[in-house]
């Protein structure tokens, strides 16, 4: 038995340090070790599980092609010289015929170490003028909103949440994602902190807040607004902290006028004296902290939302003191951007934007409905389409289409690997080299592979480099290894030296704006004139009726209720879904289930105009009147019908960065009377069997 050091770097904030216990050259037991003091030893059940994941009946082992019809999971066994060769050829022959444009990379954060994706990989997609994928299905609306407000400046470090005197938690659930935060949050509740919790569903952390805003989807932007506006008519504004860091303040107040506290609880459902009781706290709290999360975003208002919620701490001069302004990605505190840093992947400039970029949400409609020139080829890694993109009708049937030839490189055999052409197995983490950031926790980590590749997978920096030699667009100067791309990634640190030791000998190291600075007086925003731009002009042009401008909910009569898809605590986005095979239920108040007449267990169809998800129901006191819950990340094989949430997501996108309006699905629930139709199963598989898996997992 022996302990090898690595990291994780699965799509969390954390970036835990892990040692793997590996028998034989077999990894038997994973935990968490004390190199990342931030993770300080312990990690969350999901990679605990990882060993199922590695060793796993779903694993590929061997590069497949398809036998039977698409979807139907026939398929032989394949070398990978002959697995590459059909790939090489139905690239070259989608070029000739249709353009570069015709072939789709499509991939997402299965894994976010560097080496894995936007490496070579990019090289290759680039230079055979592919269509480039707008990958905004996550981070896109709070990434423009922090960049317009900050630049890219790091927030808090969670060390400094005991610090704080009030610490809300916006739109965000440490105890599923990122769960290091807890520790911090009970010491700072230990220390006599209150604790605010803004999110629709009254989960675990929302019932031990001091207070609960339970605001309906898509209404955080008139709550943020409505806070600042009572701030601001009750004279509790920073003026000094606003003329010496910030621009915009009076456009903000003007957008923050229509949001009174009366119509504020109308629009939210939050009481009125709830709003004015938190808005009092936060104003007269220091240090005050906001975590601002993602589950804010997932609207038609969700950029704004987040430029709101994080003018807040501007507004109120929350900054300048330790535990005092707000955390959202951390990722800023490195500069390595490797997809535009020529010399590294190999990424050039020189030829400008691709010809064609697809936004993510929209590549149900671009497979089904053949965008001209029509996709020919599409390529997937690091991602689960079926499972994760919105209208998922769209995507089953652009992914059943004979002319289409589909590569899928994964690690198991996804709900979108039964439709693939070609099947190449990738390794995981813990069978290649890696560097990784945390989007939370600040350090830069160095996982050597603790075991060998299991079967026949290979790295995606391997296959993809190859895969450049085959269609002939590899250049000298190309960084062919992954020692080189290493070294040229350090080399934009302008430290390399100084890293790579550092990573040689502790396998982490932290970035120079320090580990916990203390904003505004450590770190400034990362704007041109180093202020916070409370109303950056680009944005307010960006968003469709102007920024901060609320759009009003689409619910019908027909469709009333808001079907909300936050993550739980057993799968990392879609990754690990193939470990669970129960049914999951569609969580419900008690008060909405009496109306339609249902109990607990029932059999229902959770439907609107896009598609349908039959499962059962679970009647839940976390739900609020009106909106329902189904799991991101939950397979074909979790519910009786093969579809999931996004069967129902509208591929509407948001007001800023064009992201994904998940949220936005308004939805009916009926009794579903006669049990599964024929039809219903459609072209997935099930082996659903009744288990608890809703919000409470
Ligand atoms: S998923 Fe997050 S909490 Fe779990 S091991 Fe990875 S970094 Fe740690």
């Amino acid at each position: 038995m022996e302990i090898r050091q690595t990291a994780c770097p699965l799509d969390c904030p954390d970036a835990c340090s892990l040692d793997v216990t590996v028998d034989n050259g077999q990894v038997v037991k994973i935990d968490g070790n004390s190199i990342n003091s931030y993770t300080d030893g312990y990690i969350c059940a999901k990679v605990r599980k990882y060993p199922e994941h590695v060793y796993g009946k779903e694993r590929i082992l061997k590069p497949a092609i398809r036998q039977g019809k698409k979807g139907e999971g026939e398929f032989r066994e394949a070398s990978w010289e002959e697995a590459l060769g059909l790939i090489t050829d139905r690239m070259q022959e989608a070029a000739r015929t249709f353009s570069g444009e015709s072939i789709l990379p499509l991939f997402y954060g299965g894994s976010n170490g560097y080496l894995t994706q936007d490496s070579a990989d990019t090289r290759l997609f680039q230079r055979i003028g592919a269509s480039q994928l707008l990958r905004t299905v996550c981070a896109a609306p709070s990434g423009a909103a922090a960049k317009g407000l900050y630049g890219k400046m790091s927030g808090v470090a969670f060390e400094d949440y005991p610090e704080a005197k009030t610490i809300i938690l916006w739109g965000v659930n440490p105890g599923v994602s990122g769960i290091h935060l807890l520790p911090y949050l009970n010491e700072a509740q230990e220390n006599g902190a209150k604790l605010v919790v803004v999110d629709p569903r009254a989960h675990r952390l929302a019932r031990k807040a001091d207070y609960h805003l339970q605001v309906r989807p898509g209404t955080d932007l008139a709550l943020a607004l409505c806070m600042i506006r009572w701030l601001w008519t009750n004279e509790m504004v920073d003026h000094e902290f606003l003329s010496r860091h910030a621009t915009g303040a009076d456009q903000l107040f003007e957008k923050c006028e229509p949001w009174s506290v009366g119509r504020t609880a109308d629009v939210t459902g939050v009481p009125e004296e709830t709003i004015e009781t938190v808005a009092r706290l936060y104003g007269e709290s220091s240090p005050a902290l906001i975590r601002c999360g993602w589950g804010l975003e997932r609207n038609r208002n969700g950029g704004s939302a987040v430029a709101a919620v994080l003018a807040l701490p501007a507004v109120a001069g929350k900054f300048g003191v330790r535990g005092g302004g707000y955390t959202m990605s951390n990722s800023g505190a490195w500069a390595l951007d490797p997809e535009k840093a020529a010399g590294v992947t190999g990424y050039d400039p020189t030829l400008g934007p691709a010809p064609r970029s697809i936004n993510m949400n929209k590549v149900g409609q671009a497979l089904a409905f053949e965008d001209s020139p029509p996709i020919k080829v599409v390529f997937v890694y690091n991602c689960n389409p079926l499972a994760i993109l919105p209208r998922q009708e769209l995507v089953y049937k652009g992914l059943a289409r004979e002319d289409l030839f589909t590569v899928v490189y994964d690690q198991v055999l996804t709900d979108t690997a039964r439709f693939a052409d070609v099947i190449l197995p990738a390794t995981t983490f813990l069978e290649h080299r890696e560097i990784r950031r945390g989007y939370g926790a600040v350090p830069l980590q160095e996982g050597l592979p603790v075991i060998e590749p299991v079967g026949e997978s290979r790295p995606n920096f391997q296959v993809f480099n190859e895969l450049c030699h085959r269609l002939g667009v590899n250049r000298e100067g190309d960084a062919e290894t992954e020692e080189e791309f290493v070294d040229r990634l350090l080399e934009q640190t302008g430290r390399k030296e100084d890293y790579r030791q550092a990573l040689a000998k502790d396998k982490i190291v932290y970035p120079e704006c320090g580990v916990r600075p203390v904003l505004f007086q450590d770190s400034y925003p990362m704007t041109e004139d180093r202020k916070v731009h409370l109303f950056p002009e680009d944005l307010d042009q960006e968003a469709p009726r102007g920024l901060y401008v609320y759009q009003e909910d689409p619910g019908t009569t027909e469709y009333p209720l808001a079907l909300i898809s936050p993550a739980t605590g057993r799968t990392i986005s879609s990754s690990l879904g193939q470990l669970y095979r129960d049914q999951v239920g569609v969580a419900m108040s008690p008060k909405d289930a009496g109306d339609r007449g249902l109990s607990n267990g029932d059999t229902i169809r959770l439907f609107n105009d896009l598609g349908e998800v039959v499962t059962h129901v679970e009647v839940s006191d976390e739900m609020p009147e009106g909106v329902v819950f189904l799991p991101k990340g939950i397979w074909c094989q979790n519910t009786a019908n093969g579809r999931t949430s996004n069967a129902v997501s509208p591929d509407t996108l948001t007001d800023l960065g064009a992201g994904a309006c998940y949220n936005d699905a308004r939805v009916e629930v009926e009794r579903k009377a006669h049990g599964l139709d024929s039809g219903d199963l459609g072209t997935a598989s099930s082996s659903g069997t009744h288990g608890s898996t809703g919000p409470s997992s």
